[in-house]
């Protein structure tokens, strides 16, 4: 028997790969429920916020507007399970909202968002590339003063030490090449916002690095394959297992994997249950 491969690669899952291939697997493959956390949320509000300020005249992106963007935001949050799930009290909601307005407030410090021209707002792409289905969200795509393209990725936790900026980098490499692929055009810059510190880490991307990644994502593809084919996804213990949402399943905390194989199967016998009620 061998396991099932998952149906694209993001550079989020790239990175998840190199980590930890079995942390990998119980996101791509097995699906296991992964519990809200309080930095993914805030993350994802700022994240609307910002979509939203971009959506509005370039005049009106004044941080008092920011301020209206991140109110208009949190209203559609207090609906959805990754907020209630939270189930933060009235004290701790009061820190993550004010947690949120420091990142826009710092946010401001990076850039004028008067002077960016805006072609696309948290734009899915997919393209594929040998077979492998590629697919990422590009946070903003914009056109410079010299009408080239700029991709920019906002993040809402702190820069990355030297190790981690590469791994980091190889991610710009994966949406500069989703442009070129589907544009015909390689951005003439990519830019990580670390809104937290802040600080902007700018890469312009080469052949080199366009070449680079595509051996990297061919590399990762034929290792995924194998360990699906052999079952054999191994736990890398790290600093990254502080936060990891799978240790129950982990061997390396005393879980186990049996627990993955058995939601995976009834999830599946589940979605197959609903498609025969269909027919
Ligand atoms: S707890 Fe650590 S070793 Fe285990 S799956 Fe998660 S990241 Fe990997």
């Amino acid at each position: 028997m061998s396991l099932p491969l998952p149906v694209s690669l993001s550079p989020s899952k790239v990175s998840s790969f190199t980590d930890c291939a079995l942390a990998f697997r119980f996101s791509a493959i097995d699906h296991l429920p992964e519990a809200p956390s309080v930095p993914a949320t805030r993350g994802s509000l700022v994240h609307a916020a910002l979509e939203r300020l971009f959506c509005l005249d370039a005049a009106e992106r004044t941080f008092e507007r920011s301020l209206v963007c991140l109110a208009d935001a949190v209203e559609v949050f207090r609906s959805e399970a990754d907020f209630i799930d939270l189930g933060l009290d009235d004290a701790a909601e009061a820190t993550f909202l004010d947690e949120a307005r420091v990142l826009l407030e710092k946010y401001f410090r990076l850039e004028d968002p008067t002077s960016i021209t805006p072609i696309g707002i948290e734009l899915k792409l997919e393209i594929e590339v040998g077979g492998v289905k590629l697919r990422g969200i590009i946070d903003r795509l914009e056109l410079d003063a010299d009408g080239e393209l700029v991709v920019t990725d906002y993040k809402t936790g702190r820069a990355p030490g030297e190790r981690q900026e590469q791994q980091r980098l190889a991610g710009v490499a994966f949406y500069s090449l989703l442009c070129e692929r589907l544009f015909g055009r390689r951005p003439a810059k990519v830019q990580l916002l670390y809104l937290a510190d802040p600080l902007a880490i700018i890469s312009t991307p080469t052949d080199r690095s366009t070449r680079g990644v595509e051996r990297k994502l061919a590399a990762v593809w034929t290792a995924v394959e194998r360990a699906c084919e052999r079952e054999d996804f191994r736990p890398n213990p790290s600093r990254l297992c502080d936060w990891c949402a799978f240790k129950a399943y982990c061997p390396s905390f005393g879980g186990e994997v049996a627990l993955a194989d058995a939601y995976r199967i009834d999830r599946e016998l589940a979605r197959q249950a609903d498609a025969s009620a269909l027919v």
